[in-house]
């Protein structure tokens, strides 16, 4: 179990959370602009770095609010979150 410290609700279990994805890919700014072959690696291939990874989790038992925590990828240590959506 992890206790992750949402910025809004204090520190809560994780199974209060859904982890959405790494926060580090930043959606096209022209998606239309973008090939195929470009869209699809933005969509689905991310860098599964083993270290220190910035995600996307969203609060979906508590505040309802998009957190990004960053999570060592080997220990599951937690580093306090950006506020997200504020
Ligand atoms: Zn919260």
């Amino acid at each position: 179990m992890m206790l992750l410290p949402c910025p809004h609700c204090g520190p809560r279990n994780e199974d209060e959370f859904i982890c959405w994805s790494e926060a580090t890919p930043r959606r096209p700014a022209d998606p239309s602009a973008l090939s195929d072959e470009a869209w699809v690696d933005y969509v689905y291939n991310h860098d599964n770095i083993k270290g220190w990874s910035a995600e996307q989790w969203f609060h979906a038992r508590g505040c309802g609010r998009w957190i990004v925590f960053e999570r060592h990828t080997v220990t599951h240590e937690i580093r306090p979150a950006a506020r997200g959506d504020d």
